[in-house]
């Protein structure tokens, strides 16, 4: 029971991490250098093939600033928490290195044919190509609970246009 416990709050700890990394990524600043690596992932095209390419394998993602997104984003924090608890960080680094090879690009993440009720939970499909569409929204990796909690999905971002527009056009 313990182990799950622990399991999960890691998890959650991890995921709050790379979503709290990926707001701040989306702050528009010329000193902000997580932005400038960032926007490398929104200008990438992915290919038809769901199989990735070579280099993937070996954790480079096929230029410096892709990589150091996803080393800064996931990878690190797991390196961090293996030196603190082998057995948990081992675990999350297994699985953060077969998502992300075989699952994030367009197979789960980037792939706009999943839009079923799954896509509530798990940050994949629509509710990621929306982040790609609006930037201003969905920045969640792996559990949408983030952008719920922080009320930063695109229902809530949306709402947020709707009351603004309206407030301009009062004002006018
Ligand atoms: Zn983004
Ligand atoms: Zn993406």
């Amino acid at each position: 029971m313990i182990f799950i416990s622990k399991l999960v709050l890691y998890f959650l700890l991890w995921t709050l991490w790379s979503y709290t990394i990926h707001v701040i990524a989306h702050i528009p600043h010329k000193k902000n250098v997580l932005n400038k690596i960032h926007l490398a992932h929104h200008r990438y095209h992915y290919e038809e093939s769901m199989w990735p390419p070579w280099h993937d394998f070996f954790f480079w993602f096929g230029g410096w600033k892709e990589t150091l997104d996803v080393w800064i984003t996931f990878t690190i924090p797991i390196i961090v928490l293996i030196f603190f608890d082998p057995l948990y960080g081992v675990i999350l680094l297994i699985f953060h290195y077969f998502y992300e090879i075989f699952l994030s690009r367009n197979v789960l993440d980037h792939n706009p044919n999943i839009k079923s009720k799954i896509t509530n939970l798990i940050p994949i499909g629509v509710f990621h190509m929306k982040h790609h569409k609006y930037y201003q929204c969905n920045y969640s990796f792996y559990i949408t609970l983030w952008d719920y909690l922080f009320r930063t999905n695109d229902k809530k971002m949306m709402e947020r246009r709707r009351q603004r527009k309206l407030q301009k056009k009062k004002t006018v």
